[in-house]
C-alpha cells in the first residue's frame, strides 16, 4: 500500500469529506484519515439535516462560498440517488423592526436574494403549523433549504474513493513531522508522508493549532430536539418548509419532517454551550434543556406534542471572533487549517473543500483571506447560521 501521497486530509467530517473528493477529482494522489467510521455522528455532522441558505447574517464576506458551494452541491449530487439538498424555500419569522430581522432583510439583498413578506393573516393561509402574534411577520425566501448531512459526507468519500482516494477509517492520526520536503504523520504504528496537509477536524483541532490559535478557540456544544406532530397536523416541506424563528430569549429553528409525519426537528439557536473536551461531553441534554425548549413549542407550535421524542447534542468548533480558520498554520507552508465552523458551516462545505484544495495547490483568492488564520482575532460580533 502507498504510503507516500500530493496531499492529506485528516479528518473526513464536513470539511475534510468535501476537500478529499475534489481533491482526487483534481487528479491528485490523495489519502484521508477518519478516527471513527465515514459518516459518523460523534462530530460536527448527525441528527439527519443542515440548513442551507444564501443569504448570511453574519457578514456579506460568505456570499461567494455560499455560491460556489450551492455549484459544488449540485455536483455531488451527480453521484447519489438520495436528494441532498432540498431547496424547500425557508421561513424567517419576528417582529419587523427586531434588528435580526433588519440585518436578514440587508444580508438578503447583499446576497441578491429576494423575500417575500407575508402578514399573520398571509402565514395562517400558508404556513398554519407557525403561531404567530399579531405584530410578528414572516419572510419567506424560495432558495433556501436543507441538507441530509450524513449523506452528504458518505457520497463525497465514496467519490474520492472511486476516484482512487486512499482511505483509512478508524485511524486517528497526528502530525509528527513537518518541514520542506512534506509532512509525516502517523497513527502510533504506521508512517505516512504527504506534500501538504488539510487539517479539517473540526472540534478536535486544539492540537494542531499553535498555541496562540489554541487560547483562541475551542470546542462548543450544540443542541437539536425532535417533536411529534399532533393527529390532523402538517408538517410536510410543502406546509413546514425550513425556518428560523425569533423568541424574546433567541431563536428557534428547523426542519421539516422527513419520516412521514412521525417527528420534526424544531431545535434552539444561539450560542453553544460550553464542553468539557470533544471525547467526553454531554451527548444527551439536561432536564432544564429539555423544558425550555416545551415551553417554546407549546407556545409557537401548537400541532406539536410539547415534549421531545428525542433530544441529543453534538459538538462543532469555534473561534473567538466565530470566523473560521482557512489558510496555512503560521509559518507553514504545507498544513492548511480549515476548521472553526461555529455552527453554521455546513452549507458552505463543498465550497470550504474547493477553496481548500485549490489553496493547497497554490491557487489563492483574496476574497477568501478574512478567514486566515494568522488574522488578528477579536471577539464574536454577531449571531452566525
Ligand atoms: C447540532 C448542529 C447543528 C448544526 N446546524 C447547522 C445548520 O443548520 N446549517 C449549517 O450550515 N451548519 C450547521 N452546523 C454546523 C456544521 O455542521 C459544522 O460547522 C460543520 O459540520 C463542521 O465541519 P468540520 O469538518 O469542521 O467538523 P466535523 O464535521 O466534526 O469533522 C471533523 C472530523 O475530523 C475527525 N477527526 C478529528 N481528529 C482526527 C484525527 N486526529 N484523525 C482522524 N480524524 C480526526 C472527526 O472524527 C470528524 O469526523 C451545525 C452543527 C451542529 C453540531
Amino acid at each position: 500500500m502507498r504510503t507516500e501521497f500530493d496531499v492529506a486530509v485528516i479528518g473526513l467530517g464536513a470539511m475534510g469529506s468535501m476537500a478529499l473528493w475534489q481533491l482526487a477529482e483534481d487528479g491528485l494522489d490523495v489519502v484521508g484519515f477518519e478516527q471513527f467510521g465515514i459518516g459518523h455522528d460523534r462530530g460536527a455532522v448527525g441528527g439527519e439535516t443542515r440548513l442551507f441558505r444564501r443569504m448570511q447574517t453574519s457578514g456579506p464576506e460568505y456570499t461567494p462560498v455560499i455560491k460556489l458551494a450551492h455549484a459544488r452541491w449540485e455536483r455531488l449530487q451527480e453521484f447519489s440517488d438520495i436528494q441532498i439538498l432540498t431547496e424547500t424555500g425557508g421561513l424567517m419569522i419576528g417582529r419587523s423592526e427586531d434588528s435580526r430581522m433588519v440585518a436578514a432583510r440587508v444580508a438578503s439583498e447583499k446576497a441578491g436574494v429576494e423575500v417575500e413578506y407575508l402578514s399573520q393573516l398571509d402565514m395562517e393561509n400558508r404556513f398554519p403549523e407557525h403561531q404567530l402574534d399579531h405584530d410578528e411577520i414572516g419572510m419567506f425566501d424560495a432558495t433556501q433549504g436543507y441538507i441530509r448531512c450524513e449523506q452528504a459526507v458518505l457520497t463525497a468519500v465514496a467519490r474520492a474513493k472511486a476516484l482512487g482516494a486512499q482511505i483509512h477509517d478508524y485511524s486517528k492520526v497526528s502530525i509528527q513531522h513537518a518541514s520542506v520536503d512534506g509532512v509525516v504523520m502517523t497513527d502510533g504504528e504506521n508512517e505516512w508522508t504527504a506534500k501538504k496537509v488539510i487539517v479539517t477536524t473540526g472540534s478536535w483541532s486544539g492540537e494542531h493549532l499553535t498555541p496562540e490559535l489554541r487560547t483562541k478557540s475551542r470546542a462548543g456544544r450544540i443542541k437539536l430536539t425532535w417533536f411529534s406532530p399532533l393527529p390532523g397536523h402538517d408538517f410536510s416541506a410543502e406546509s413546514f418548509p425550513v425556518f428560523q424563528r425569533l423568541v424574546a430569549d433567541g431563536t428557534l429553528y428547523g426542519a421539516p419532517s422527513l419520516d412521514g409525519g412521525g417527528s420534526v426537528k424544531i431545535a434552539p439557536g444561539g450560542a453553544p454551550t460550553q464542553m468539557t473536551g470533544p471525547d467526553d461531553y454531554f451527548r444527551g441534554q439536561t432536564v432544564e434543556e429539555i423544558q425550555y425548549m416545551e415551553r417554546h413549542v407549546a407556545r409557537y407550535f401548537p400541532g406539536l406534542n410539547k415534549s421531545p421524542i428525542r433530544a441529543g447534542a453534538w459538538a462543532d468548533f469555534y473561534v473567538d471572533d466565530w470566523i473560521p480558520f482557512l489558510g496555512f498554520l503560521p509559518r507553514s507552508e504545507n498544513i492548511l487549517l480549515a476548521n472553526g465552523f461555529a455552527g453554521f458551516g455546513f452549507k458552505m462545505c463543498p465550497g470550504i473543500g474547493r477553496i481548500a484544495a485549490d489553496m493547497v495547490q497554490g491557487k489563492n483568492d483574496r476574497q477568501f483571506q478574512f478567514m486566515e488564520p494568522s488574522r488578528s482575532i477579536g471577539t464574536h460580533a454577531g449571531k452566525a447560521r
